[in-house]
């Protein structure tokens, strides 16, 4: 090899190489060569992207979670009784990511959890809760117990569209102890209000300058059309990346299986203002998922259907066909789950994720890397191969929001139940109320012998996903920094056109790419 003396002429130089250092996408996944491979088979290495520089903060990671929702942050709780009840829909929503609310309780309970992530935060509330003059205070401190909020306008009926008399507030009702007076004795009557057709923005202005909680909007009778909350307004300062629809309500998703008994419960769903609905099937690729779909598309057109789980582009081709706005990816990958091991079919989820997802993107229908995900890094390798966004389970479930106690593990850590949808604890329904309508996600009431699909254990204590959340967003963020990409689209076009680049790793690669060789070692990962 004849020596070059001119430095200069290095990119010259390397112009004349090929291929590339690193491989391609598709060279990566040739499971010809390399079998089927998972996260952490592999990372991206080489990048091509030019390096203008940019502040980590100026990455978007806005991404569609179905064909016509699009959130902040692409981060989904998983539909599990131990992750996602509606405190863990309502944080993951304002964090800029979506919950997805399980269905292993009776409808009516689902609907309740769907109607209090809609109530969380809004606009002008359309449907407040009214009182009528002749409701106590102890009827006023009921409500405030239910629903979380204690300011109730008095109308003449106690109904809306009917003239407004006064507002209750917690203030008037907290240290009143006669509990069967009537609210007119304690409600105020002067009041702040704006007329019918004032903007939303015209009206938050209203309620800051008139520096009241409330702001109902009545018509030119005095009869009341709708309320606004001041403390939406600090909601909406303190949550930027709010996953929110029109009306600004937080962005609400939850599970119903393919049983045609759950055609009820998706309607009290919908009728609590849902979404999405995620049709949750261990195989999703089935008679009754695309029967499901399909009743769906027809009797719920403004609803987007997600459809799921499956590893193979044939498997999408078929719900994609039956009208799915989004597929979930994923079988037998899941922290808790033994489907591979029992059940022996799966699939490895980087290839599932790529196969997948290159082929619904030809029809622009977004897909979620569901399951597997232990580290940032699987988040930013499940979004490089084509996912928009990725779904949590045992990385969700040892947080604040979760449902469930946190207690001390034989090992002294501070520790949360998180099992299995297909465990055998959940198919037997223990530990949860309801008429487990839900459970069949793996397990038909018509079978005698009940075969696992997961297990049930625990995961430790991960604190409030208000931190975690953030820290998650801003690791995404700067892993795009490095690559050099601002958005989720320019990554997954840098990684379609080989701009973006894989390398296969080994056994010892991983190894060296761990920590190593440190006598002991504190494994901090973020501070906030
Ligand atoms: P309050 O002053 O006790 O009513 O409670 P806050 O103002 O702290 O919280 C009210 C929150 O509940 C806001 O985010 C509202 O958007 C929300 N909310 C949802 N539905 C209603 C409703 O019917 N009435 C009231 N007052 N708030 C509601
Ligand atoms: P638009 O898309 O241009 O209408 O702008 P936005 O929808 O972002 O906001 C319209 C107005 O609503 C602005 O004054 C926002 O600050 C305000 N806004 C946004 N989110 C909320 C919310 O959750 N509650 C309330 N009360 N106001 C909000
Ligand atoms: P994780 O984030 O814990 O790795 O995976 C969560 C995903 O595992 C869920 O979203 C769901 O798709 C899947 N899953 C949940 N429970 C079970 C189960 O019992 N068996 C199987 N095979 N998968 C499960």
């Amino acid at each position: 090899m004849v020596e070059i003396q001119d430095y200069t002429k290095a990119l010259d130089v390397l112009e004349e190489y090929s291929p590339r250092d690193g491989l391609h996408v598709d060279a990566l996944l040739d499971s010809d060569k390399h079998g089927a491979l998972t996260y952490n088979d592999f990372l991206l290495s080489i990048v091509l992207i030019s390096r203008a520089a940019f502040p980590a903060s100026d990455v978007t990671l806005e991404s569609r979670v179905s064909r016509r929702l699009t959130i902040k942050a692409p981060l989904l709780s998983s539909p599990m009784d131990t992750v996602t009840e509606h405190n863990m829909a309502i944080h993951m929503a304002l964090l800029g990511g979506l919950g997805v609310i399980h269905n292993n309780c009776s409808p009516d309970e689902q609907a309740e959890m769907v109607r209090k992530v809609k109530r969380y935060e809004n606009g002008f509330i359309l449907d407040p809760v009214v009182l009528s003059p002749k409701a106590t205070v102890g009827d006023a401190k009921q409500l405030k117990a239910k629903w979380g909020f204690g300011g109730f306008p008095v109308t003449e009926n106690g109904t809306l569209h009917s003239k407004l008399l006064g507002i209750v507030s917690s203030r008037d009702i907290q240290f009143h102890n006669q509990p069967n007076d009537l609210v007119t004795a304690v409600m105020s009557t002067e009041l702040v209000t704006a007329p019918a057709g004032t903007t939303l923005a015209e009206a938050n202005d209203v309620l800051r300058s008139s520096k009241k909680g409330k702001l109902p909007i009545v018509d030119e009778d005095g009869s009341l059309i709708s309320l606004l909350s001041r403390s939406d307004l600090t909601k909406d300062i303190h949550y930027p990346l709010a996953s929110k629809v029109q009306s600004k309500q937080l962005l609400c998703a939850a599970a119903v299986s393919t049983h045609d008994a759950d055609k009820i419960r998706l309607q009290k769903l919908v009728d609590a203002g849902l979404d999405i609905v995620v049709v949750d099937s261990s195989q999703g690729h089935s008679i009754y998922q695309i029967a499901m779909i399909k009743y769906i598309k027809r009797e719920f057109p403004q609803l987007d259907v997600i459809a799921g789980n499956i590893v193979t582009r044939e498997q999408a081709a078929a719900l994609i066909a039956a009208g799915a706005d989004g597929l979930r990816i994923g079988m037998g990958s899941g922290s808790a789950c033994i489907t591979q091991e029992i059940m022996a079919v799966g699939r490895p989820q980087a290839a599932a994720v790529r196969s997948v997802s290159s082929f619904a993107a030809r029809f622009g229908v977004p897909c979620i890397a569901d399951g597997g995900v232990s580290n940032l890094g699987h988040i930013v390798k499940g979004l490089a191969l084509g996912a928009s966004t990725v779904m949590m389970g045992g990385l969700l479930a040892g947080t604040t929001e979760s449902p469930g106690e946190y207690f001390v593990s034989s090992e002294g850590q501070l520790a949360k139940a998180y099992r299995g949808m297909g465990s055998i604890a959940v198919m037997e329904g223990k530990g949860k109320a309801g008429d487990n309508a839900g459970t069949a996600r793996y397990f038909s009431e018509n079978d005698k012998v009940k075969v696992a699909q997961g297990v049930a254990g625990s995961v430790i204590d991960r604190g409030s996903v208000t931190q975690f959340v953030p820290y998650l967003v801003a690791g995404v963020q700067h892993s795009l920094q490095d690559i050099g990409v601002k958005s989720l689209d320019a990554l997954r076009d840098g990684v379609n056109r080989g701009q973006v680049r894989f390398e296969k790793t080994s056994a010892s690669a991983m190894a060296e790419g761990n920590v190593h060789g440190l006598h002991t070692h504190e494994k901090k990962l973020y501070t906030s």
